[in-house]
């Protein structure tokens, strides 16, 4: 290995989970790539996406969609989570899409357009459940009174009306009825209000792939694009999605100890027979979450290794028994599931051990985990 920790991104994967899933759910798909593309690098996955059909980028900072524009992409993207005093003007001048959820908010973005003489293209956000973001039902008659006004001023163009899903990965949820069904009353009101928004998006990845009523125009897609089953292994299919990422790292120390001995901070670990400790360079400020602890296991020698003791802020130590270990030997923390192969751990199973979600430990992959890109096995960069 020529780096000790790094995060391997196949963007061919990438690329094959957006054609697998523009398939499955016969609509246009927005790739979302906030939070540095879930761990992943939000520049080379939405050029990825793009490439493979995506028509939309989604993120959610004013800051990301900007960081988008200013790599050279010129595709349409949308950005959902504002603060009050957020740069519209920069977004307007940007051109790119705002979700705009309150009447302060699209009176800022018009005061913004204003300005610059420009008009803000805005998507409308209804709240239908999540009690996040997006106007509560009863603002909704206001957010988009005062829409259509700003549209007849000419100061901003409403696109899109949306909403967002609160439990699309259960199957059959009594929630995603009723989300459905205030949806369809907020599109109602909109289009009463004299709106005609060209784009309707309500399914996020689980929503995209098991509830077909749900995606209308347009789906968002975080998860599912990353390779992650949106529904753990318990939902309606399986997708033929892929796991984008690998994380791994090269072995930096090797020891044979006896019987008794301890590992890493505190008393939790200690050896019960003689035993081979190969020490890797991952620690939890890397992403390896430490209440994995007494579960956590890595591939090794072709076998799955444990974790043992505390994982530390930059390394770990993992339990190899009696296998040929040496330095420099690779180490995968997670990467693909192989159905030839059980040894190598998957995001999911890091994301049981440690009581989370797979969303949480790809976006907790560390700042100093060097991410290598490869497309159709041949190395990009
Ligand atoms: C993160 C996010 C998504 C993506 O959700 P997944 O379940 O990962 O597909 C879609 N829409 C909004 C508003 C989001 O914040």
């Amino acid at each position: 290995m020529n780096t000790l920790a790094e995060a391997a991104v196949d963007l061919t994967a990438i690329e094959q989970n957006v054609r697998t899933i523009g398939a499955a759910a016969d609509t246009a798909l927005m790739a979302v790539v906030k939070a540095d593309g879930f761990g992943h690098g939000a520049v080379p996955v939405a050029r990825a996406a793009l490439r493979a059909g995506a028509g939309w980028l989604g993120v959610a900072s004013a800051a990301e969609a900007l960081a988008l524009r200013a790599a050279g992409i010129t595709a349409p993207v949308l950005s959902w989570l504002h603060r009050p005093d957020d740069d519209f003007a920069a977004l307007i001048a940007a051109g790119t899409d705002i979700g705009v959820s309150t009447v302060a908010h699209l009176h800022a973005v018009a005061d913004a357009a204003r300005a610059l003489g420009v008009p803000a293209t805005v998507q409308l956000k209804a709240d239908t459940g999540l009690s996040r973001n997006g106007a509560a039902e009863r603002d909704w008659p206001e957010v988009t009174g005062w829409a259509r006004k700003f549209e007849l001023e000419g100061a901003v163009r409403v696109r899109a009306v949306w909403s967002h899903l609160a439990d699309a990965d259960v199957p059959d949820s009594p929630g995603l009825s009723r989300q459905v069904t205030l949806f369809e009353e907020a599109l109602a009101l909109a289009r009463a209000a004299g709106l005609d928004p060209d784009l309707v998006h309500l399914a996020n990845s689980a929503a995209a792939l098991g509830a077909p009523r749900t995606r209308y125009d347009l789906c968002r897609i975080g998860l599912a694009l990353y390779g992650v089953d949106p529904f753990g292994g318990n939902g309606p299919g399986r997708y033929g999605l892929r796991a984008a990422m690998t994380l791994r790292a090269g072995v930096v120390n090797v020891k044979r100890v006896p019987a008794g001995t301890g590992v890493s901070y505190g008393p939790e670990h200690v050896t019960r027979g003689p035993t081979t400790l190969a020490l890797l360079p991952l620690g939890y400020a890397d992403g390896l979450p430490r209440a994995a602890e007494g579960r956590g296991a890595v591939r090794l020698a072709g076998r799955r290794c444990p974790i043992v003791g505390r994982i530390a802020m930059d390394q770990c130590v993992v339990d190899a028994g009696d296998l040929p270990v040496e330095i420099g030997d690779e180490a995968v923390v997670f990467g693909p599931e192989r159905d030839d192969d059980r040894t190598q751990p998957t995001v999911a199973q890091w994301a049981r051990w440690a009581r989370t979600i797979p969303n949480e430990i790809l976006t907790g992959v560390g700042a100093r985990v060097v991410r290598r890109y490869r497309h159709d096995e041949t190395e990009l960069s």
